[in-house]
């Protein structure tokens, strides 16, 4: 009989979350029946939608939710044969008995010299919703401005690498010195410091004095009160994250935005990246072509260890990581 280790959401996290609010824990698994298999967890996912979505989408005593790249190392299912590759979103676990309907087979020409963790990043959802935010709810052309935060992470980093692609300027704001270094190093047209700049209003204007076609927004709060006010008229925003917020205890005020965006005429536009679920088979084979032609660079921040989750987790909500954050069990 196989034991898991799980992590466990002790209690629901209040404020910026704590060491004290996850416990590991032991789990005796029951043999897979039939359909079913048993998956020991290779890579996992630390995202910060586990932060907001644990409040609503959790119980005190629950597994923390969260997407793996797992083997199948037993298998009562043909579609899953012993040795292949899975993606199972099924939370913070080693090992886990599961069906079918719980678990996505890795692109059948997933290359070799590819690692398998990318497709918990640039070849997953974080690279799906760049892209997806750009092209469904941006609809960004060629020659247009856009600007984006939290530009050294999973979703930033691509987007604003496949706004290059399409012929764009792109302007990305991250949260130290090496971060802005790597946006360079992607292309990006202008990059700068967030925390360190004298005035974020300035770097804006000097980063793109005529303003700014298309928004990827991934903070929220004060960054956006300024940066709506870069806009061009008809500008589009994709609200894709408000990192943030997540922690807040009392909700932030204004300023409000109406004002600007009824006089910009700009359009705002919530999205979850499951909205665009039919188009992932040919959407995720699109970013692979770009990765492998060279045009997609996707670094990742690795903790080592099962045990360090909730470290790396912590880690990745305080800003550690330079593209997607990933744990190697
Ligand atoms: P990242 O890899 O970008 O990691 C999070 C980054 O956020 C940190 O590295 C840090 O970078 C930045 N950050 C943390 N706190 C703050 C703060 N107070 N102010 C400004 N920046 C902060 O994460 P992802 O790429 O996975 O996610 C980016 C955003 O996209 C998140 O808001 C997330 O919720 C959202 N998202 C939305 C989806 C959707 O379907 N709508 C799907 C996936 C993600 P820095 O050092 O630059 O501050």
């Amino acid at each position: 009989m196989v034991q898991a280790k799980t992590w466990i959401l002790k209690q629901h996290f209040e404020g910026f979350p704590k060491d004290t609010d996850f416990e590991l824990k032991l789990e005796q698994l029951s043999e897979p029946r039939d359909g079913e298999v048993l998956l020991e967890a290779v890579f996992l996912s630390v995202d910060p939608y586990m932060r907001p979505f644990s409040r609503v989408r959790m119980q005190a005593g629950d597994v923390m939710i969260g997407t793996q790249v797992a083997k199948v190392i037993q298998s009562n299912n043909p579609s899953f044969p012993v040795g292949c590759h899975v993606v199972s979103r099924c939370g913070w676990r080693t090992h886990t008995v599961s069906a079918e309907s719980d678990i996505t087979n890795i692109l059948d020409d997933w290359p070799q010299d590819v690692s398998l963790s990318h497709a918990l990043g640039a070849i997953g959802m974080p690279g799906l919703t760049a892209l997806y935010g750009l092209e469904e709810v941006c609809a960004i052309k060629p020659g247009e401005t856009l600007l984006v935060n939290a530009a050294a992470g999973a979703v930033g980093s691509v987007a604003g690498q496949i706004a290059k692609l399409k012929g764009c300027k792109v302007v990305g704001s991250a949260g130290s010195d090496d971060k802005v270094a790597y946006l360079k190093e992607l292309g990006f047209d202008q990059a700068f410091n967030y925390k360190t700049v004298p005035s974020l209003e300035e770097a804006l204007k000097n980063a793109s004095p005529e303003g700014y076609d298309c928004y990827f927004e991934n903070v929220g709060g004060p960054f956006s009160s300024v940066a709506i006010l870069q806009m061009k008229v008809f500008g589009r925003i994709a609200v894709c994250g408000g990192i943030s917020l997540y922690n807040d205890t009392t909700p932030q005020t204004g300023p409000y935005p109406h004002l600007q965006m009824i006089f910009k005429q700009l359009k705002m536009e919530g999205f979850l990246v499951g909205r665009w679920e039919h188009k992932n088979d040919e959407s995720l084979k699109r970013m692979l072509t770009w990765m492998q032609e060279g045009n997609l660079k996707c670094k990742e921040h690795v903790t080592v260890g099962f045990e360090n989750m909730p470290a790396a987790f912590m880690g990745m909500l305080r800003g550690e990581n330079i593209g997607k954050a990933i744990v190697k069990v």
